[in-house]
């Protein structure tokens, strides 16, 4: 079955420009040519059909480095931790990677999750079950008592159910790793650093550099990449030193972080669009921005850029990712978000934006070598989009203009379905933000109608 698509513009993914009059044949899901249409060579078999998105700027599917299957949309840690089964978790993880797919999204990396729920998901639709983007899965994150996921109190600790696996020492970091390749994990991810500061305000690694450079080496020895959470210079610093292969945040890295990141050939993935949609979706009446939380964001998002843009001016590879899983990052809707603060906050012309989204993201998933451009040999998986995104990145976010998916040359069409985000997730016993004395009750208005019905009653 052979299949020739005309394409309006064309962006491969290996260069800065679109190109006009190119076409692709696909056969058996990869592509058997790619260029001029006029020079289509004699010897290609017979064409089935032919696809007219002359229209269209096509471009290679989309990839987002950070979007957790399993979390659901969570307002609340104990939400993604506690409070649905993973069973459940499971299927509406492949639900939800059907709203990626459908943004745009042909491969996603799911770097952390409860359970075997990542690699479950890409394995159903591995296997064919169900449509949905590739998925590259990682198992529980590797924490320490200093690392992000052990929210909790000493009492309660890491339940089996947490998208964290608290290792207490050398030993069991190195036996959970087996333990995760065994289950078939593409990657493992560690806390690396997590919410504790020294008093100046520093971040502290979760774990010294030798516990690092031995879990790395463990995971690397067994074929397997590994991604941490890393906002601290010290983490971050540590995990370009154990040769990481993707570095989660890097906000606070220096000079010293720059010159080992470049020693080990590690990328950042920088995901900015989270800490950028709670500064700019969080309402004054949430418990985020009661607590104090936006101000502080805010305050670290423009440290961050500042460090990035000089990450990125020394050469060091930047992969795009979103964190998408929370409340702030549906499924679907803010993806390329990201490739929009790339240009604007970052410094990235638009050519290099896309191509991070796509070839350079795909080098860190699971058999990436085989798609992310569209070049002959690799995998067929592409979208054609309404504009150019060369001359306005912003234009991916809008998904009226997202016309069409396809993966391996098959096109793929999500059905749309309402569903009830309240029973879907939000189980948290949260039911108020205010905190109601007579005070705040007088300050507020609210005149207390019951208690003075009560008292004209006595
Ligand atoms: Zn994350």
């Amino acid at each position: 079955m052979t299949t020739l698509v005309r394409c309006g513009s064309l962006f491969t993914g290996n260069e800065d420009v679109e190109r006009k009059n190119q076409v692709l044949v696909i056969d058996s899901g990869r592509l058997t040519y790619v260029g001029p249409a006029n020079e289509v060579p004699k010897s290609a078999p017979k064409v089935d059909s032919v696809l007219d998105y002359s229209e269209f700027f096509v471009m290679p599917g989309l990839q987002d480095v950070h979007t957790h299957l399993a979390y659901g949309n969570a307002k609340t840690e104990e939400d993604i931790d506690l409070y649905q089964p993973m069973e459940f978790r499971s299927i509406r993880g492949l639900f939800f990677a059907q709203k990626c797919l459908a943004a745009g999204y042909t491969s996603i990396c799911s770097p952390g999750d409860a359970g075997q729920i990542s690699l479950s998901v890409r394995n159903a639709i591995d296997y064919g079950l169900f449509d949905g983007p590739r998925v590259t899965a990682a198992g529980r994150y590797l924490t320490s008592r200093q690392g992000l996921t052990d929210w909790y109190p000493t009492w309660i600790g890491v339940p089996d159910t947490s998208i964290g696996r608290l290792v207490t020492s050398r030993d069991e970091a190195i036996e959970e790793i087996r333990v995760q390749v065994k289950n078939g994990v593409d990657c493992i991810k560690i806390a690396l650093d997590g919410v504790q500061r020294r008093p100046d305000g520093e971040f502290i690694a979760a774990f010294n550099q030798e516990e690092t450079t031995a879990m790395v080496t463990e995971a690397h020895r067994m074929g397997r990449k590994v991604v941490v959470h890393a906002r601290g210079r010290e983490a971050t610093l540590y995990a370009a030193r154990a040769g990481v292969d993707l570095i989660f945040h890097a906000y606070y890295l220096d000079q010293e972080c720059i010159d080992a990141i470049l020693e080990s050939s590690s990328a950042i993935g920088p995901t900015l669009t989270f800490p950028r949609n709670i500064v700019d979706f969080t309402r004054p009446t949430e418990p985020a921005y009661l607590k104090g939380r936006i101000a502080d964001v805010q305050r670290e998002y423009e440290t961050a850029c500042a460090n990035l843009r000089r990450a990125h001016q020394s050469g060091i590879p930047f992969m795009t990712g979103t964190d998408s899983g929370f409340a702030v990052t549906p499924y679907g809707e803010w993806h390329a978000r990201e490739i929009e603060i790339f240009v604007k906050d970052l410094g990235f012309t638009p050519a290099a934006a896309l191509r991070a989204a796509t070839a350079v993201t795909a080098g860190f998933m699971a058999k990436g070598s085989s798609f992310g451009v569209l070049e002959v040999g690799r995998a067929a998986d592409f979208i054609a989009v309404a504009g150019s995104p060369l001359k306005d990145v912003a234009i991916l976010q809008d998904k009226s203009r997202i016309r069409h998916v396809h993966l391996a040359g098959k096109r793929v069409a999500v059905p749309e379905r309402g569903y009830d985000p309240r029973q879907v997730t939000d189980q948290a016993w949260t039911n108020w933000n205010d905190l109601y004395t007579q005070e705040r009750v007088v300050e507020l208005g609210i005149r207390p109608a019951r208690l003075s019905a009560t008292l004209q009653d006595s």
